[in-house]
């Protein structure tokens, strides 16, 4: 079949897979205090179709990379199983996942074994009632130990992925660094983007890629490191040492001109963007017996349809009505 190209010549080697829509906690960006309707199990692709899907993209599609996320991935009943015939298909993907990190202390050591390459771990404090108020949760000592128990399982690196929020955890930007410097993992924020059910995203209250690097520069001397190709991030020398920190700026530096992404719902629809508002069913075709090429084709064609950006800052801008925790990281 050939390279994933869309229509602005974007070659398209990395593929995020959400294997549930379901989360252990509920962080008041991306979820209401009651959860969500989830997806219908009787939807959600089996272990198989995953397995299946992930193959012919790797085989026949020339994607490279695989990043598992959710909803909360650890959640997903016969993950490291999942992961271990991922690392079975050929040519060996490089293999990552993103988590709340709930739970991760316990499995750390087990994903590595399967075949987990690397890990991403979403904290936004280190501290204890702004974590509760945050995801509704008393789990923080919880999220420490599972990133501490990755970085010794040899996951690495690990890195720390924080949202910062006016008025809410602005003020955690320095905290959150001087805790990944001391543990030797690595810190990348994300500019908050509007991706939540409610639809209540408020640029004022987004904490900017620019205010993040002035906060840090505060205590920190920050060296850019230029060219990031695909990567999201911005990366930063802290202080001339060996330590960086990472910045996403989707909202006020769109990265979309070098996008590499393309994203697999746990109900087997195929996003073309983060922000696609029009999604390519993958789960009826495999369900009635489609072969490989064919599963394939659709695929590319979804790829083709894939717009030039995000467009947030177009007047004509529509979020995406499928919300973050059914989209994956
Ligand atoms: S917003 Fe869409 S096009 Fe832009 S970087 Fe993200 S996935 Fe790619």
């Amino acid at each position: 079949m050939g390279a994933l190209v869309d229509g602005f010549g974007r070659v398209h080697t990395d593929l995020r897979v959400s294997l549930t829509d379901k989360c252990n906690l509920r962080c008041t960006y991306c979820m209401p205090a009651e959860g969500l309707d989830w997806l219908p199990s009787d939807n959600l692709l089996t272990d198989d179709e995953v397995v299946r899907v992930v193959g012919i993209a790797v085989r026949d599609l020339g994607i490279t990379d695989v990043r598992l996320t959710g909803g909360e991935p650890l959640l997903r009943r016969g993950l490291v199983d999942i992961v271990r015939r991922l690392a079975e298909i050929e040519p060996r993907p490089r293999l990552a996942l993103t988590t709340n990190g709930i739970g991760l202390a316990r499995v750390a050591r087990d994903l590595a074994a399967a075949g987990l390459d690397r890990i991403n771990v979403s904290l936004d404090t280190m501290h204890r009632a702004t974590f509760v108020a945050l995801t509704r949760r008393d789990r923080l000592d919880d999220v420490l130990a599972g990133i501490e128990a990755a970085r010794d399982a040899g996951l690495g690196p690990v890195k720390v992925n924080s949202v910062l929020m006016r008025g809410v955890n602005e003020g955690e930007a320095l905290d959150l660094l001087d805790y990944c410097l001391a543990h030797g993992v690595q810190l990348r924020f994300i500019e908050q983007m509007p991706l939540d059910p409610q639809h209540g995203w408020d640029r004022e209250l987004m904490v900017t890629a620019d205010e993040i690097i002035e906060m840090l520069s505060a205590r920190h001397t920050l060296t850019p490191l230029g060219e990031r190709g695909s990567a999201p991030a911005e990366l930063y020398r802290i202080d001339d040492g060996p330590a960086v920190v990472g910045v996403i700026a989707s909202v006020t530096k769109p990265f979309c001109a070098a996008c590499d992404r393309v994203r697999l719902t746990a109900d087997g629809q195929v996003r073309n963007c983060l922000f696609a508002t029009e999604e390519s069913d993958l789960r009826a075709p495999l369900r009635a017996g489609a072969g490989d090429a064919a599963i394939a084709a659709q695929i590319q064609a979804a790829i083709q349809r894939k717009r030039a950006g995000h467009g947030i800052d177009d007047p004509s801008f529509l979020q995406p009505e499928r919300p973050m925790s059914a989209i994956g990281g």
